[in-house]
């Protein structure tokens, strides 16, 4: 294991840490606990920001109005999702599995799955319509408990980051003109995406996170790579701002 120091500096934000990171090959989900610190810490200096700017951000504890957009993650976070439940004990299990396959079928029956298979692939047109149908069909996570996230501190990347500075009345019915997004120096979630890059797949490899369990299934957890290698290709992608599918309404304007 080695210690990197990282000095960061994003939109006019800076700020040095030291991480652990293994020089053994390791599957990219392994870094998860990094990516999260990193997340972490880009949000408290961009709440920062935000505050000397005289604005906070609005969210509040028990509002599930962001959790039943279409929520893009990371092909690493799939597997994380899959170990996750399988740790979950039953009933609890079998419930959060009843869940996702409801849905997984709502979305075939309307035509959207394999719209949203390989996504990246699509227009970003293409992934604001079904994005708009997506969230017009009102489905809850499958994480969703009142309200709540019931996997708070498995939560994937991009959840950390939808957060807005509007009044949260608006988010049951979200629209460009109505939301405003935390500005966020960087989004960790999208450079954790870019480390699923594919050579011959000139597109950004993402998946809903509803359909998590179907791309696990179907396929295997890439060869694992050295962890200052996949950490270094990390911070690359974080200071490029990184081409991110957030939904429509959470895009800064
Ligand atoms: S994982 Fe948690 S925070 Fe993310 S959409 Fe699901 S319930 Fe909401």
């Amino acid at each position: 294991m080695a210690v990197a120091h990282v000095n960061i500096a994003l939109s006019g934000i800076e700020f040095q840490t030291q991480v652990p990171v293994s020089k053994k090959p390791v599957a990219t989900r392994i870094m998860l606990p990094v990516v999260r610190a990193f997340t972490g810490a880009i949000l408290n200096a961009s709440e920062k920001m935000v505050r000397d700017m005289g604005r906070t951000a609005s969210c509040k504890p028990a509002c599930g109005a962001c959790c039943r957009q279409l929520v893009p993650i990371a092909l690493s976070e799939t597997y994380e999702i899959r170990q996750v439940i399988e740790q979950m004990p039953e009933p609890r299990r079998s419930l959060i599995l009843e869940r996702f396959a409801q849905i997984v079928k709502t979305l075939q029956t309307n035509g959207m799955a394999e719209k949203l298979w390989e996504p990246g692939r699509r227009s970003e047109q293409e992934i604001d319509d079904v994005s708009g149908q997506y969230f017009s069909l009102q489905m809850a996570c499958p994480f969703l408990e009142d309200e709540s996230c019931s996997i708070y501190a498995d939560r994937p990347i991009i959840c950390r980051e939808f957060l807005v500075t509007s009044d949260p009345e608006f988010c049951k019915n979200p629209t460009k003109e109505t939301i405003r997004p935390l500005p966020i120096a960087a989004r960790a979630s999208a450079a954790l995406m870019h480390l699923d890059d594919v050579p011959d797949k000139p597109y950004l490899q993402w998946i809903p996170l509803t359909l998590a369990l179907e791309w696990a299934a179907k396929n295997p957890e890439p060869p694992p790579r050295p962890g200052t290698e996949l950490l270094g290709r990390f911070l690359d992608c974080l200071g490029k701002e990184p081409e991110s599918p957030v939904p429509p309404a959470m895009r800064a304007g």
